[in-house]
């Protein structure tokens, strides 16, 4: 992986954003492993009026999955619910090495792109975005009826 890319994500790592649930609140909360490294993750999403307000995160793993929870957060802020899925989405792309929309995503996010190269450790790199995935769908689903 490039150096540029590795100190991106070794940033994130040390001094993870939005890292740390918060209690007594009434964000929604959506767990998800993996299993083939060990990654556990828990963030909790906080909307207001169709907008994301904040997400946070907890969890231990490697430090791809760690580094990417802390980008997503940051990623995802201030969206609406709906451009936070298509974010979700272009990062999903970046990850298998496809094209995609760098007008929408976290800069930060691309330092991922190299992931691409190690099929084992997509899921690593994936695993905070699906849950964010999971909680927006679910929101979007019952604002919607
Ligand atoms: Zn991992």
């Amino acid at each position: 992986m490039q150096d540029l890319y590795r100190q991106v994500i070794m940033d994130h790592y040390k001094y993870p954003r939005n890292k740390g649930l918060i209690s007594d609140s009434k964000g929604l909360l959506i767990h998800l492993n993996n299993p083939s490294c060990g990654d556990e993750i828990t963030i909790q999403l906080f909307t207001y009026n169709d907008v994301i307000e904040r997400v946070v995160h907890e969890g231990s793993g490697c430090s791809i999955c760690c580094a990417s929870a802390s980008v997503m957060s940051v990623a995802l802020e201030k969206h609406n619910i709906q451009e936070g899925i298509d974010i979700i989405k272009q990062f999903y792309e970046l990850i298998k090495g496809l094209p995609y929309n760098t007008d929408i995503l976290f800069k930060d996010a691309v330092a991922f792109s190299g992931v691409s190269q190690f099929p084992a450790r997509i899921k690593c790199a994936t695993l905070s975005w699906k849950a964010a995935e999971k909680g927006l769908i679910s929101l979007q689903e019952a604002s919607h009826g």
